[in-house]
């Protein structure tokens, strides 16, 4: 598990730029704030970094729980961790060539810490920071940037080990979700909870990171397969994506779910929400025995209550999956042969495909709960 990414060709890198021009991104600057693009200056590239010019990104929930008082992370902060894009310089030690196409990976491994030894590079001791100080505003204050990566942005510079080369032929909108949405979700069905074919499925929350969980489930055979949302506007979504049903959460959730799985409760629920009324939805409608696998990221002072009873009559298990259980360097380039091989299609996740500076609106769509990815194109 542990092979370092392939270098892709001679190294011919170049030196850090000796100008260091402001780029645009979007940025936050607080509570109350609106989302605004802003010039920033990256850091200085360092001897295993490399920049980016991010020709694609996604608009993750994480990336709204990050300005919605969900998270509270500090700012003024760049926004983003879904995205790919092209290398355009490196350090000299980097071990990824310029002109490269790369998935930004917003947990890199450091492949020496107990975790990454023991097989679960997504728990690695120095992944997944939520935040990270790196660059700054243009008159100089220091710049925070989301999962390590701020990569709503024309470009970014990351650790080497940040970047995923993938085949130069996968489009970038594409390959942009695999980053975050796709290998979640595909991981959460495959990896985290073992979906087998005839399994019953139940995926509450219908954001790309849902979707993208009722996709994988569906190509794993789950059936039947219930999606679950607030309102009745995901419902062709979530059936283009595979579910077998579409329900609309309510107090009723459980019983509904019990008509469709015998009056068991499904095998397996996947929460993709973050919140502990949705855990507990998620927990009454699965089945005793059966798994709930919690894929959203909620805050911490959000308490779920279980009673003990119900914890050891149900016997169910209840865990998170981590950005799907996956090593990202192993399993990224896996799916970009799938989607080139056709078997996998996550543009179909894609509702909206808008520019920089439009990207604000996207995270007010998302927070009216409409449509699915939206996605950055920049030139
Ligand atoms: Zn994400
Ligand atoms: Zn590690």
């Amino acid at each position: 598990m542990s092979a370092p990414a392939p270098a892709t060709g001679e190294n011919t890198n170049s030196a850090a730029p000796a100008v260091n021009r402001p780029v645009r991104a979007l940025l936050w600057r607080g509570p109350g704030a609106p989302l605004e693009i802003e010039p920033i200056l990256l850091p200085a590239l360092g001897p295993r970094e490399v920049r980016v010019h991010v020709r694609a990104a996604g608009v993750c929930h994480s990336d709204l729980s990050m300005v919605n008082g969900t998270l509270a992370p500090p700012y003024p902060l760049v926004l983003g961790h879904e995205a790919a894009g092209v290398v355009t310089a490196a350090g000299p030690e980097a071990t990824v060539a310029v002109g490269t196409h790369v998935v930004l990976n917003w947990a890199p491994p450091c492949r020496r810490c107990w975790f990454c030894g023991n097989g679960q590079p997504w728990l690695c001791e120095t992944a997944g920071v939520p935040t990270a100080a790196r660059g700054a505003t243009a008159d100089g204050e220091p710049l925070h940037v989301t999962l390590g990566l701020g990569a709503l942005a024309e470009e970014v510079v990351v650790g080497d080990h940040a970047v995923i080369p993938v085949p130069a032929e996968l489009p970038f909108e594409t390959a942009a979700l695999l980053g975050c949405a796709v290998l979640t979700g595909v991981g959460a069905v495959h990896r985290t909870a073992g979906v087998r074919p005839g399994e019953s499925a139940l995926v509450i929350g219908l954001g790309g990171v849902g979707l993208s969980t009722v996709m994988a489930a569906r190509a794993a055979g789950a059936d039947p397969l219930i999606a679950v949302d607030v309102t009745d506007a995901k419902r062709d979504l979530a059936l283009s994506a595979g579910a077998t049903h579409f329900l609309v959460s309510g107090d009723d959730l459980s019983s509904q779910v019990r008509a469709l799985t015998e009056r068991r409760g499904a095998d397996h629920s996947f929460e993709c929400v973050g919140r502990s009324a949705t855990i507990r939805a998620a927990w009454r409608a699965t089945r005793r025995g059966g798994q709930v696998t919690v894929v959203g990221m909620g805050a911490k002072d959000d308490m779920v209550s279980l009673a003990a009873l119900d914890i050891f009559h149900s016997a169910r298990t209840l865990r998170s999956s981590v950005y799907g259980n996956s090593d990202p360097d192993r399993d990224v380039p896996d799916l970009a042969h799938q989607v080139l091989a056709g078997d996998l299609d996550p543009a179909a996740l894609i509702t909206d495909r808008i520019t920089l500076d439009e990207s604000p609106e996207a995270f007010a769509r998302m927070s009216r709960g409409e449509g699915a990815r939206s996605v950055i194109l920049l030139p």
